[in-house]
């Protein structure tokens, strides 16, 4: 049987590093195996879904280059691939349930439920449903949920990362599979659609590991082939520890890592690493040497904190492993007011310095904003227009203007650094530029005198 996976991200707000890394994996997985990655949209929250989040997901996925085969927008076998669109499916599902005795409906009104839970809390014992509407349901009611009857005993799968898992059902309570409104619950449609669609391994967040006994339940319930096996992947935390979420987090926000100036194949090798363990010392993985050396039992079991700084570290790697046309083409989103030509200019000196592509912007906005003139002292002023003497002089190139200014230097008497300082302020308004011979450079020649000329 050929693999099939999926991913199944919810539009309810921004896609984020954990979508992008449990595609990460699907993706690895699904090539290795010759296998096809689905998406599949998880939009039974109808309160919360927005099709600006769904469009949100395929531009952070397709930044990443984590294309899918089957999806909403591409079709395929089992279309459609959005859960809102496949409701009659999950109400027949859920009628062949209540026809076999699997699920019943339940009348209850969300204040006698309530009226349960807080008599099992007096009683100090977990609360499951009573199950009054399978063994004595209210006459003359109409509204209805459907409730799966949870037949007990034990669920057992196998997990690509835990091995063995074992499950004691009778702790679980009967559950809702669809609400009183006629839409499924997460907890149900997302098994109908594996099942449905053929889905081989499912690989997801270990926030869904207590979700898979239930799930289970249902597909053997309904008749179908469970899937192969599935994967719980280790959740990505915060700094402090807590597990990194849309809400908590905003700055998990995936299209945030393109604008800040991330690399996406930075980004996926440092989600590579974070949850796997290559067992080598190698750190910087092209995604084709992740294909070859991924395998899910070097897949950690504990969480891994989002560790930013090594992230930096990685980008600015991948930043200087790009050529220099390459790194040029990737700035330009990033400094619009720059034509190529310009930005072919200063990538020597930028692919050195940059930790993130964004940051680009720092070295280069003198270019197209007027710095204020400061005020100069007398003798600071005099070297000012030492540097003017001998750049009028000079062809307007990065090396005769680098040797003019070192003889410029030579002449003053006094060190770069204060010969220097005063010019770069001069010139780009910062404490810190590209080295000054670039920054003079990239500068047309009248603009750069003219700025030095007014101050002194
Ligand atoms: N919509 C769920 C989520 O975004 C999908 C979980 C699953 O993969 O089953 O977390």
């Amino acid at each position: 049987m050929s693999v099939r996976v999926r991913i199944a991200p919810s539009p309810t707000g921004f896609a984020h590093l954990g979508t992008a890394s449990t595609a990460l994996y699907n993706v690895l997985f699904a090539r290795k195996e010759g296998g096809t990655f689905v998406l599949r949209v998880d939009d039974t929250d109808t309160e919360r879904n927005r099709p600006e989040y769904e469009a949100l997901i395929y531009e952070s996925l397709r930044w990443l280059g984590l294309d899918w085969d089957e999806g909403p927008d591409k079709g395929g076998p089992y279309a459609p691939y959005r859960q809102s669109e496949r409701v009659d499916l999950y109400r027949q599902e859920a009628a062949r349930l209540i026809k076999d005795g699997k699920a019943y409906r339940c009348y209850c009104t969300p204040e006698e439920l309530e009226a349960e839970r807080k008599q099992a809390q007096l009683e100090k014992r977990p609360y499951r449903y009573s199950r009054r509407c399978l063994k004595n349901p209210p006459e003359g009611r109409s509204v209805f949920a459907v409730r799966f009857q949870v037949p007990g005993g034990e669920v057992r799968f196998t997990d690509m990362i835990r091995g063995e898992m074992k499950f004691d059902t009778d702790l679980i309570g009967d559950f809702i599979v669809m609400k009183s409104d006629g839409y499924p619950v997460y907890q149900f449609a997302s098994p109908v659609d594996d099942a449905v669609m053929k889905i081989t391994h499912v690989i997801r967040g270990e926030e869904h590991l207590s979700n898979t006994p239930y799930q289970l339940m249902l597909i053997d319930a309904l008749g179908y082939d469970r899937p192969q096996a599935y994967a719980h992947m280790p959740l990505i935390l915060a700094a402090d520890g807590s597990k990194l979420s849309k809400r908590k987090h905003p700055e998990a926000n995936l299209i945030l890592f393109r604008d800040r100036g991330y690399l996406p194949e930075a980004l996926l090798n440092y989600l590579a690493l974070l949850g796997w363990n290559p067992g080598t010392t190698q750190e910087i993985f092209t995604f084709e040497e992740l294909l070859e050396s991924f395998s899910f039992d070097r897949v950690q079991h504990a969480g891994a904190r989002f560790d930013w700084e090594k992230l930096d570290w990685l980008n600015g790697e991948w930043i200087r492993r790009l050529s220099d046309e390459e790194l040029a083409i990737r700035l330009q989103a990033f400094v619009p007011e720059l034509d190529l030509e310009t930005i072919r200019r200063a990538v020597p000196a930028l692919k050195t310095r940059l930790p993130r592509l964004a940051q680009a912007v720092d070295y280069l906005d003198y270019l197209w904003k007027d710095p204020s003139t400061p005020a100069l002292d007398p003798e600071t002023a005099q070297r000012v227009r030492s540097a003017i003497e001998v750049l009028r002089e000079t062809q307007w190139e990065l090396e005769p203007i680098e040797s003019a200014l070192e003889k410029a230097v030579e002449q003053s008497g006094v060190s770069k650094g204060k010969f220097y300082n005063p010019l770069r302020d001069l010139l780009t308004g910062k404490k810190v530029s590209l080295p000054i011979h670039y920054a003079f450079a990239l500068l047309p020649k009248d603009v750069a005198l003219s700025r030095l000329e007014r101050a002194a």
